[in-house]
Order: structure tokens, then C-alpha cells, then sequence
């Protein structure tokens, strides 16, 4: 992996807007033409995820190349610890769990139980964000799944831009696709995704963090219900 002769971040913005209106699947080619195995890509296994593995495997096998991790909060359903097997198997992909240094345990020892429900930014930070900045050392991009329609914090995400959180570029195919696209492709392709999705939860996190949502609410209102988070900062200052 060497991250010689990759797009300045200067250059960034250019090229996003090369893309506006581009088919994902022409944005995913050039992000593997272009950063090789300096790229990867985190997944909760959302349905958007499963799309952008789907759209992977169709790129041959410089896209198989990619690195693809989830990361393991020790909170996860089990339905989504189930997809990854069936992705794994159905395209041969590697995807690495990875955790944070502190068991779910021993950080629960730590505070005298689960802190999701009182400091829900600090288990975040620990479960996710910190382990998450570590995987990403040393890559040039990441792809990340996010619609800009999804809430108002993404509707300003550009397609491809520079990550200042984590100094690398993020790359977000799917950025101009609806919710409607995005189904559209999992029936035309018989993509596998999470069974949750089809029991209520549009959106889906950590199992106690997430309920299902009721008709006509947000579709991440499930997430963090009851409280003004909405992110768990991965994408987004929290
Ligand atoms: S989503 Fe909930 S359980 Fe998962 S890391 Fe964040 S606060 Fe903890």
C-alpha cells in the first residue's frame, strides 16, 4: 500500500463535481482505479452498505482488493453479525471485525454498567470512533454508505471529499441516491440485506440504541430515540 500519486485534497472538490449525477457504480470504479489498496470501506451492514459489496464484486478483482471492516461494538444484533457471514460467502469477501482495545465487558466494569443509556457520546467515542480511527491509518480513501437525503447533517456531503476527522478522502457513492433508489437496486440485484429492515427498522445501529420506527417518522428516528443524538459520530463532529 503506498499512498504515492493520490489526489491531492485540493483536487477533491473538482472532482466530486465531476460526479454529480454519476452512477455509483462509475464513482466506486474510479475510487478503486484511483486508490487501490489504499482504500476501505466500514459497514454496519445497512442496506446501503450491502448495495455498495453488491456493486464491489461487480468491478472484478482489483475491487476485491478493497479492505472491508465492520466495527464490532459488542452491541451489535445478531441479524447483522449473521449478514456478514452471508455476504462473506455469497462474494468471497474478507470482512474484519474489528473492536475496540476494551471489551464491551471490561469497559461496562469500568463504568458499573452499560453507559449507552446515560453517555451514550462516550460509548460511542470508545466503541466506535476511536477504533474506527485507527483502521483508517495509513488508507488514502474510505467509502462510506451515506445518502444526502438521509437528515439534514448529510445533505451538504459531497461525493468524494477530504476527511479532515481522519485526514483521508471519503468517498460517498450513494450520496444522490433516494431511499427508492437504493431498494430499487436490492430487488433488481437480489442483494442480501438485514431481515430488520423488513420488521420496522429502516435504519439500523446497536441493538440498544435502535427501535423500529412508525409510520411516516424519519428513517433514522429509530436511532438514539428519546434523545437529541442523532449521529454516532463517525461521520460527524458529535
Ligand atoms: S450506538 Fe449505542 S451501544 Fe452502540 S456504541 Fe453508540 S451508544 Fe454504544
Amino acid at each position: 500500500m503506498s499512498l504515492t500519486n493520490l489526489p491531492d485534497r485540493s483536487e477533491l472538490p473538482a472532482i466530486s463535481s465531476q460526479f454529480d449525477g454519476a452512477d455509483p457504480l462509475d464513482i466506486l470504479r474510479w475510487a478503486v482505479d484511483t486508490y487501490g489498496t489504499c482504500l476501505t470501506m466500514a459497514t454496519a451492514f445497512g442496506v446501503e452498505g450491502c448495495v455498495l459489496m453488491d456493486m464491489l464484486s461487480r468491478l472484478g478483482s482489483d475491487a476485491r482488493q478493497v479492505h472491508i471492516f465492520n466495527l464490532d461494538t459488542g452491541y451489535q444484533f445478531k441479524e447483522t453479525l449473521e449478514l456478514r457471514e452471508k455476504i462473506q460467502a455469497r462474494y468471497g469477501f474478507q470482512i474484519e471485525l474489528i473492536s475496540a482495545k476494551e471489551s464491551r465487558e471490561q469497559m461496562e466494569a469500568r463504568f458499573g454498567g452499560p453507559i449507552y443509556g446515560s453517555q451514550p457520546d462516550e460509548c460511542c467515542r470508545i466503541r466506535k470512533v476511536v477504533p474506527l480511527k485507527e483502521t483508517l491509518e495509513g488508507y488514502g480513501a474510505w467509502l462510506s454508505a451515506i445518502r444526502r437525503d438521509q437528515t439534514k447533517t448529510r445533505a451538504n456531503h459531497d461525493l468524494i471529499q477530504w476527511d479532515n476527522k481522519y485526514d483521508l478522502a471519503k468517498i460517498s457513492p450513494l450520496g444522490n441516491w433516494t431511499r427508492e433508489d437504493v431498494w430499487s437496486y436490492v430487488r433488481t440485484h437480489n442483494v442480501d440485506y438485514n431481515p430488520l429492515h423488513d420488521q420496522g427498522y429502516p435504519s439500523i445501529g446497536c441493538q440498544p440504541c435502535t427501535r423500529p420506527v412508525q409510520e411516516g417518522e424519519n428513517e433514522r428516528a429509530g436511532r438514539w430515540s428519546g434523545t437529541a443524538k442523532t449521529e454516532c459520530g463517525l461521520h460527524f463532529q458529535i
